[in-house]
């Protein structure tokens, strides 16, 4: 990879329902080294989890179901999210399922990369298209 091909920081937004987190967790380990490269965001209880588990830098915002969704929703209608990471939870109804879709809808309105599974956050992460989006 020449110099002029070095990924830039990006902003990633980290999203995982409960029943998710522990395949965030897995993911996120595995790739750590990435991950401590970019400017990082999620809701509450995904975020501590990063920092204390693997002593990530994260910024924090509420929890989803207290309205965390919507501030990565906002932060991606202002053009602050480059990819988002959403692992939710196809099996369980969520009290926020309106908060849920909300983020869908703007992510996918937005055109923010978005994977929902480790398969999708894989080929995101790795792609040579990461390296070359515009920064948030
Ligand atoms: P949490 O929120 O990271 O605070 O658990 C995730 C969610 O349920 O949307």
């Amino acid at each position: 990879m020449s110099s002029n091909q070095i990924p830039r920081p990006r902003r990633i937004a980290l999203v995982a329902h409960d029943n998710r987190k522990k395949d965030l967790l897995e993911w996120a380990a595995f790739n750590v080294e990435t991950l401590m490269r970019h400017r990082l965001v999620a809701t509450g209880t995904t975020g501590s989890l990063l920092h204390d588990r693997l002593e990530l830098a994260v910024e924090r915002l509420e929890s989803g179901p207290l309205g965390g969704d919507l501030q990565i929703g906002a932060q991606i209608v202002e053009g602050q999210i480059d990819m988002l990471v959403f692992f939710w939870d196809p099996l369980e109804p969520q009290p926020h399922d309106p908060d849920v879709k909300a983020l869908l809808r703007v992510a996918v309105l937005r055109d923010v990369p978005t994977a929902c599974n480790r398969s999708t956050a894989d080929f995101l992460i790795s792609s040579p298209l990461f390296a070359m989006l515009p920064a948030a």
